[in-house]
């Protein structure tokens, strides 16, 4: 059972109310589908994707990053079997007109009130057919097929083709990795479930090259790995699971292939999966590009074409994952709080000053605390309304540390600092607040072993 405390409904409306999310176009009726990131989403799936790099690539002297182009050569995806296969079985109702995604008719409702799942109501649905994902457009002035260009429908392709220039310039050997964080298009059949399934959205995506033989333990490492990182920034532990693929889903490619699941109010679903491609990527383009995209060991002697080890997470559904999982309301009924509990190197504000009073200085003197602290954290100012309103405000935004500058702080230089999720208050030098907030919002040390056991 997920927790009855959250529903998505809180979470779409505490997105909105407090811009963490909007519509897009909203003006004009909305865009179906696609959301703009407001001042408080656009920091917290910016932290996201930080934490992602940083334990990804920056912590290990293993992987590198790039940052390709969205628009790529379209024989890169002829190579990649998305322009033969990236498609989804579609079916049709006759009487309502709605499409829907075959595989997933269980899941879904039918436009027509009241709504049903499709097929339960009197339309007769089609035959599924196949409907490629991609986005097509076109490149320069003239629309003939020989300009026809896609929007990248994953961020993969373009660290597979950059293979051999990593290599070179970097001075790479396997095992290591190529990162990279960025834009995918998918024209989904049927999105929805707000920011979890939509037709523009960002990937973090690894590419883990291994010799071939050492793939089983990278692949059981890189499971491991993304697991753990979850549950480093917060995600409760009996929300996340991960499963196997069953062999009649895998990829005809794919050795071995599990899903990072979390238990999301709509039930289990995925964040990112795991994969062992073996050596099928680079082959196809070897075969398409006519280069030598295979690695030469200098010490073995041997040349080999590497496996590839491939954690692919969605940027967008890892930070709806860790809004939804961090929402909570406590207190009494007549005086009930909802407290985003994120982790502090995620929360999108790191701390709120505010001035018991405006005036007598105290107004001032908060101010220039902000300002001082500004230079090194996302810092909030708020002088109106109740202490207590204004403690709640940022609890609902998942602000971890509050200051309060009072009368004692002309007299003793001191401030009374407020835990968001303790409600603890503790009377603080305000020379302390540096360091108190820098070890708050600390990331979690990545103790990770960097090799899988041998
Ligand atoms: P699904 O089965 O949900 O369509 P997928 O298995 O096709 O997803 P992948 O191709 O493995 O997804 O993409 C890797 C990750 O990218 C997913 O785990 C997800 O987090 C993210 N992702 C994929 N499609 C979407 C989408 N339409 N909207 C938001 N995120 C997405």
């Amino acid at each position: 059972m997920s927790d009855p405390v959250v529903t998505m409904e809180k979470i779409v409306n505490l997105c909105k109310r407090r811009g963490f999310v909007f519509q897009s176009s909203e003006i004009y009726g909305g865009l179906n589908s696609c959301y703009d990131y407001g001042p408080l989403g656009v920091e917290l799936k910016r932290n996201v994707k930080e934490a992602w790099w940083r334990d990804t690539v920056t912590t290990r002297p293993d992987v590198v990053g790039v940052d390709c182009s969205i628009l790529m050569h379209p024989r890169v995806w002829e190579a990649s079997g998305h322009v033969a296969s990236f498609s989804d079985p579609m079916v049709d109702c006759k009487l309502c007109k709605g499409r829907f995604r075959a595989d997933h008719i269980d899941q879904l409702r039918c436009p027509k009130q009241p709504s049903k799942k499709p097929g339960e109501c009197d339309g007769e649905l089609t035959e599924p057919r196949s409907f490629n994902l991609m986005f097509k457009t076109h490149m320069g002035p003239v629309e003939d097929s020989g300009a026809a260009i896609y929007l990248r429908p994953e961020t993969a392709q373009g660290i597979f083709v950059n293979f051999v220039n990593v290599v070179n310039s970097a001075r790479m050997k396997p095992p290591f990795g190529i990162a990279q964080m960025g834009k995918s298009f998918r024209n989904e059949i049927t999105p929805g479930n707000f920011l979890f399934r939509t037709r523009e959205f960002e990937q973090m995506e690894l590419e883990f090259f291994v010799p071939p033989g050492s793939d089983d333990g990278w692949y059981a490492y890189w499971q491991q790995r993304r697991m753990q990182w979850y549950t480093d920034y917060g995600i409760k532990a009996d929300r996340l699971r991960l499963r196997a693929h069953a062999s009649d889903e895998l990829a005809h490619y794919a050795k071995g292939c599990a899903d990072v699941e979390y238990q999301f109010p709509i039930g289990w679903q995925e964040l990112e999966g795991i994969a062992n491609r073996t050596d099928y990527d680079l082959k196809q383009h070897i075969e398409y590009s006519g280069k030598d995209l295979s690695f030469f060991d200098e010490q073995s002697k041997e040349r080999f074409v590497p496996y590839v080890i491939e954690p692919s997470a969605g940027a967008d559904r890892g930070t709806l994952a860790f809004l939804v999982d961090s929402y909570d309301e406590d207190g009494p009924d007549n005086d009930r709080r909802a407290v985003l509990r994120l982790h502090p190197a995620l929360a999108p504000v790191k701390l709120a000053i505010f001035p018991l009073m405006k005036r007598d200085g105290l107004g001032e003197k908060a101010m220039e605390i902000a300002d001082s602290l500004r230079a090194h954290f996302a810092v909030a100012y708020d002088q109106s309304g109740s202490i207590g309103r204004r403690y709640r405000r940022q609890d609902e935004i998942g602000t971890p540390l509050g200051v309060t500058v009072d009368y004692d702080t002309m007299k003793d230089g001191t401030v009374t600092l407020r835990d968001r999720d303790t409600m603890a208050q503790e009377r603080v030098p305000i020379d302390s607040l540096y360091e108190i907030v820098r070890a708050k919002v600390a990331p979690p040390v990545n103790r990770a072993a960097l090799r899988p056991p041998a």
